[in-house]
């Protein structure tokens, strides 16, 4: 089962492709980690990723391609994969249709206000980096850190007039992918509305639509 997923920021997409790699024992493949572990190892891919990172440049096509290529043909991937973060653009899709099949994309979808609150709920400890929510993770003390009492802080980038930014940006972005993806009739749309504690109900919306390629 090859399988992409689609997402905003904070819909849970590695939330439920945790679940869904063990469940269907196939692995999650997340570009952001090839990037990171290209740049780790120092390879020939690796440099020039690099390179485009620090000097602020979006990656081109080819060499995302060329990355996730060669990370989709070792043997892990045989009976398939859960890809993240690929395939951002349309040449990029239509690339991957060449080297592999795609049998379906899962698209999270939930309405801009819960993934706000989600958030822009969030709550970072300045000390030891803990994570707390104000409303589903609340510390015991307002503001406090539980664990080593330092100061809750809402990260610059989870402020609401950012998040609904990036939310923009998402859409912009992943649009033409999304329509190329429903137009090859390879899009499954998944109600990621829920909430975490109700993530049987995200799942089984999955299920649906995986046990029908078998
Ligand atoms: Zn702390």
């Amino acid at each position: 089962m090859n399988i992409v997923l689609l997402g905003p920021p904070a819909v849970g997409k590695g939330t439920y492709a945790g679940f869904l790699s063990k469940k269907y024992n196939i692995p999650t493949i997340s570009v952001g980690d090839l990037f990171r572990t290209a740049i780790k190892n120092r390879t020939e891919l690796g440099k020039k990723i690099q390179d485009y990172v620090t000097s602020g440049n979006l990656v081109p096509d080819e060499i995302v391609i060329e990355l996730v290529k060669n990370r989709l043909e070792e043997p892990d991937c045989k009976n398939g994969f859960l890809l993240d973060g690929f395939p951002r653009t349309v040449p990029q899709a239509e690339a991957m249709m060449e080297f592999k099949k795609i049998d379906i994309a899962l698209n999270f979808v939930a309405p801009d206000g819960v993934i706000m609150e989600r958030i822009s709920g969030r709550r970072t400890c300045r000390k030891c980096g803990a994570i707390y929510h104000i409303k589903n993770i609340p510390p015991t003390i307002d503001g406090i850190c539980d664990q080593c009492s330092g100061r809750l802080v809402q990260r610059a980038d989870e402020k609401p007039e950012v998040v609904k930014k990036r939310l923009e940006v998402y859409r912009e972005k992943t649009k033409p992918v999304v329509d190329y993806l429903k137009q090859k009739g390879l899009l499954a749309d998944i109600d990621a509305h829920y909430d975490i504690k109700d993530v049987d109900k995200i799942l089984n919306q999955c299920d649906e639509h995986l046990q029908k390629l078998n």
